[in-house]
């Protein structure tokens, strides 16, 4: 039988360049090449995109639920289907479902079900993101303050014991309940980790950074600000070239004017990528949910707790690339990347995903000329149609 499968009629974004009049060449679940449809391999099966765009498949590297189910409590290899299987709906083909501030308990099974999806091999999962419980009360968002605490052995051990087993694995800390030493080893074992819900300086930054910390969590949301005499977590995240940064791509979390300072501040070669911080509406027809809990108002594109603090996006990856795309000016070019190729690059998976090249993953999404979605392909495969 053979396997070989083309897209054609498409307009082609690699991540680089756009390509016309041209075909996207999958065998076995990879890309083997961008050629004219001539040229295809005799016997090549074809299919037919005339008029759309074929872009690279969305990263989101922090997706709290969908689909109406959180992973807070339910942290099953279905419960996780369910949210990779929501957001492919919005051309997101990869993505970390995240564990909110939670019990010790709960994080365990995360972890237990988090490797229950990676032996079933579901469509989308690439692995776990942990935000909290070592964070700062004073920078808790939504988090619940009574479960934030220290961490400890059992704390680092459990997240060391997850090292190589996903294909990515990040836990956001704040250096106040997290040592040097703790984000050292998680680093160096090759877990990601990520400063976020922090007060604390630039220079505390600075030095985790060094000790291995990779990126920053939802840039300018939770965080200490960028002041004058003191540069702040988001002073840090812009100037420290090594660090990559997420951010939240609504409206509401960051005005658009101070994304925009932000994206032409950044020191390379890390990048600000776009994360969702997605929870479980997306996908559903929910009002209001649980976390921990405490109820969730869904409202008019924004998700808040009863005081009105903001909890988590309501929102999905395609409309935050139109979003920046439209409101800041970017290229759609720039806009996609900050949705595939950079997230990639800051958990380090860019062998295998973030663009469209020979020898990488068929991970895409076929789009309208409007920007709306068409298809979502995971693995050579087709997992959702418009
Ligand atoms: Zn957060």
């Amino acid at each position: 039988m053979n396997s070989r499968t083309a897209i054609i009629g498409a307009r082609i974004f690699d991540g680089l360049f756009w390509h016309d009049d041209q075909s996207l060449l999958l065998d076995g679940g990879v890309i083997t090449g961008i050629l004219p449809e001539n040229d295809l391999p005799a016997g090549t099966e074809t299919i037919d995109a005339t008029g759309q765009l074929l872009v690279p498949g969305f990263i989101d590297l922090q997706v709290n639920g969908g689909g109406g189910v959180m992973l807070n409590d339910r942290q099953d290899a279905d419960a996780i289907r369910t949210i990779c299987a929501a957001h492919a709906q919005f051309g997101t083909t990869g993505l970390l479902p995240t564990l909110i501030t939670d019990t010790f308990e709960v994080r365990a099974r995360t972890i237990e079900g988090g490797r229950q999806a990676k032996a079933e091999n579901v469509p989308g999962f690439l692995g776990l993101h942990l935000e909290g419980p070592h964070l700062s009360v004073a920078r808790k968002g939504a988090h619940d303050p009574a479960l934030i605490r220290p961490m400890d052995q059992a704390d680092l051990d459990a997240m060391l014991a997850c090292a190589d087993v996903f294909e990515a694995m990040m836990v956001t800390v704040a250096p106040e309940n997290a040592t040097v030493a703790q984000v050292k080893a998680l680093a160096d074992a090759g877990i990601i980790v990520s400063l976020g819900h922090t007060d604390t300086g630039y220079g505390t930054v600075a030095e985790y950074a060094n000790a291995g910390a990779r990126t920053v969590t939802h840039l300018f949301n939770a965080m200490s600000p960028l002041g004058h005499r003191e540069p702040g977590v988001v002073g840090g995240a812009l100037d420290i070239g090594s660090l990559h940064a997420g951010i939240i791509a609504d409206g509401f979390h960051v005005d658009p004017v101070s994304m925009g300072v932000a994206l032409r501040a950044k020191n390379g070669p890390g990048r600000i990528f776009i994360v969702t911080d997605a929870m479980s509406t997306i996908g559903s027809d929910q009002t209001s949910f649980l976390l921990n809990g405490r109820e969730i108002f869904r409202k008019g594109g924004r998700l808040t707790l009863a005081d009105g603090t903001l909890a988590g996006a309501d929102i999905d990856m395609l409309s935050s690339v139109r979003f920046v795309h439209e409101k800041l000016n970017l290229s759609l070019d720039e806009a996609i990347r900050m949705a595939s190729a950079y997230p990639a690059d800051a958990v380090g998976i860019a062998s295998r995903k973030g663009r469209l090249l020979p020898g990488l993953d068929a991970d895409f999404v076929l789009l309208t000329e409007g920007l709306d979605m068409a298809s979502t392909w995971i693995g050579g495969k087709r997992v959702f149609q418009a």
